[in-house]
């Protein structure tokens, strides 16, 4: 899923491409992609584009008093394209035409249709009920004190930080880089950090950053479908630790995993693989 650093270089380049653009049609082909029907998709047409944010991992994209809010899920994309799309193309869900041709295009990849947009009029965002319920956001990093309460949770770092509640923008990628910048557990509870280690996890919120200004370098004006991530320890099992060369290790999920240096995270200990435990059992 496009976290935080991916939406944002995705936003940013909109901005570049998108300068000026007039909508000449807009339709929705992902029969539940649009969550809203009032106003109608259609009714983006004669508008012109005045800028594409973000907040959190969702991208905004922004049509005078209309705008669409859009939620990737895992599989979603955000994309101008320079012909439109075959009405054949199964993995359209918002297709909005502009008068030079191009196509600004909401896709989502495999066969579930999770992704979606609802169009709002501008004023109407903030009060989104996905919107209002986030949490901070991860970068530009919260002020100390508003971070130490957002963690200040009794439950484990990795589910907390890709709580989008409690801070918004972290997923299932930069958690684990997060963690390692800050020689964290993914286990730690949010509430059992001293308030070094508070300091610690907020100032490791810069790999966020980091992501960003690398991307300002690598990608071009088109952002491709998969974002060459910088990810140092993510998905790394078995590859030495960036820093002190210990072997980095990983918990398996059903549907995600989390990596870490056991030297640096975990005082040496290499936690139990619940996927194998659950295999012995
Ligand atoms: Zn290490």
């Amino acid at each position: 899923m496009p976290e935080l650093p991916e939406v944002e270089i995705v936003v940013r380049r909109l901005n570049r491409a998108l300068e000026g653009a007039v909508v000449e049609s807009a339709l929705a082909p992902g029969m539940v992609t649009m969550k809203t029907f009032d106003p109608p998709v259609d009714a983006l047409a004669g508008r012109t584009f005045t800028g594409a944010r973000r907040r959190g991992k969702y991208p905004i994209v922004e049509f005078g008093d209309l705008t669409l809010l859009i939620h990737l899920m895992s599989a979603g994309r955000l994309r101008v394209f320079d012909k439109r799309a075959s009405l054949k193309d199964k993995a359209s869900r918002v297709l909005i035409r502009l008068g030079d041709g191009r196509e600004l295009r909401l896709r989502e990849f495999g066969t579930k249709q999770r992704a979606w947009a609802k169009l709002l009029p501008a004023e109407a965002v903030a009060e989104d009920e996905m919107v209002a319920s986030l949490g901070p956001e991860a970068w530009p990093p919260p002020p100390l004190d508003e971070f130490a309460a957002a963690v200040d949770k009794p439950r484990h770092l990795h589910p907390l930080l890709r709580h989008q509640k409690d801070i918004a923008g972290i997923g299932r990628s930069w958690v684990d880089e997060i963690l390692w910048e800050a020689r964290l557990s993914p286990f730690k509870k949010g509430s059992e950090l001293d308030p070094e280690e508070v300091e610690r996890l907020h100032a490791a919120l810069h790999v966020l950053g980091d992501a960003i200004d690398y991307y300002e370098t690598t990608i071009g004006p088109e952002v491709p479908d998969k974002a060459p991530m910088p990810l140092r320890v993510h998905k790394r099992e078995g590859e030495p630790c960036p820093r002190c060369g210990t072997t980095i290790e990983a918990v398996f999920f059903s549907e995600h995993q989390t990596n870490y240096c056991p030297q640096e995270q975990t005082g040496g200990r290499v936690l139990k693989d619940r996927r194998l435990s659950k295999l012995l059992k």
